[in-house]
């Protein structure tokens, strides 16, 4: 079973939940952690895994052999991501925008496009205590996350569970990493900006036709419009975390939840129960 992480907005408590429930569950599963927020990840940092391997990630990228080149324009007019320009003798390209996508070259008339190899991070993996864990991460300045996530995706075991955790808000690496999911875990805080970005959160996974539940972290804070609207919309909240200084105090050093306040394992391992549940009523009413 796959489960994703993810939360409209960033600093919700998405990796506490991640590491809890994957620490949780390796007592009686095989637990693999995939830690998919490329641009920042952080899983690490809780984790302190060994890695035993590491994968640098590139993309190909276009170069121009200006002998043969024309100037025609076609590769410009064929990049949806306008990486290519095209001057009255002069082409320039602006690899930062490139997605590798290969249009340029496959249709340039003059055949006057090759493509280079260009490093934009690196995936690493190993071993924490009982989890396999994997994450990747984008080189500075690099805009592409969603190869980099792929690449962590391709560790995914086929046993066991595999928690993926997602990088905040609702743009293409969330989808990336997202998809192919059996359920999603929404992670938000009950303030008016939490629920602002959970409902565009719960949009995406809609989209993408992926059962989602919630994580109301550091409740007690807000005005009760997230469980509203939770209700309203028929989502289940599995899990209700308190505002607390405790907790807060295990995070800002790095310790997992359950780590540091080993009671919570019961309630994250009756998360799983709940979404394991929702799993297979979905799939047997999807054979009925
Ligand atoms: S499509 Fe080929 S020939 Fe035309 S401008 Fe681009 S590189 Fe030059
Ligand atoms: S490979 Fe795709 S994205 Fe990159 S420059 Fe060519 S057409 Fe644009």
């Amino acid at each position: 079973m796959i489960i994703s992480v993810a939360s409209g907005k960033g600093g919700t408590g998405k990796t506490l939940v991640a590491t809890s429930l994957a620490l949780s569950l390796k007592e009686r599963d095989n637990v693999q952690l995939l830690d998919c927020d490329v641009e920042e990840p952080n899983d690490h940092v809780f984790m302190k895994p060994a890695f035993t391997r590491s994968e640098v990630v590139s993309i190909p990228v276009p170069k121009v052999d200006e002998e043969k080149c024309t100037y025609c324009g076609k590769c410009a007019e064929v990049c949806a991501y306008n990486a290519i320009a095209v001057m009255k003798q002069k082409v320039l390209i602006f690899p930062e925008l490139c997605h590798g996508c290969g249009a340029c070259s496959y249709l340039c008339p003059e055949e006057a496009i090759s493509e280079e190899e260009k490093e934009i991070g690196v995936v690493e993996s190993g071993y924490s205590g009982g989890v396999g864990f994997v994450h990747g991460t984008l080189n500075i300045g690099e805009a592409m996350a969603p190869p980099i996530i792929r690449q962590v995706k391709e560790h995914a075991s086929h046993e066991g569970t595999v928690i993926i955790d997602v990088s905040p808000g609702t743009s293409c690496p969330v989808v990336e990493a997202v998809k192919d999911s059996d359920f999603c875990l929404l992670v938000t805080e009950p303030t008016p900006f939490g629920l602002n970005d959970l409902v565009l959160a719960v949009e995406t996974v809609r989209r993408l036709n992926i059962p989602c539940g919630i994580v109301l972290n550091r409740a007690g804070v807000g005005d009760g419009k997230t469980e509203e609207y939770c209700q309203k919309e028929n989502i289940p909240v599995l899990l209700t975390i308190p505002l607390n200084t405790e907790i807060a105090g295990f995070y800002s050093r790095g310790i997992p939840l359950v780590e540091g306040m080993p009671q919570w394992k019961v309630s994250f391992l009756e998360l799983s129960d709940k979404i394991r549940e929702i799993v297979n009523e979905r799939s047997s009413d999807t054979e009925r």
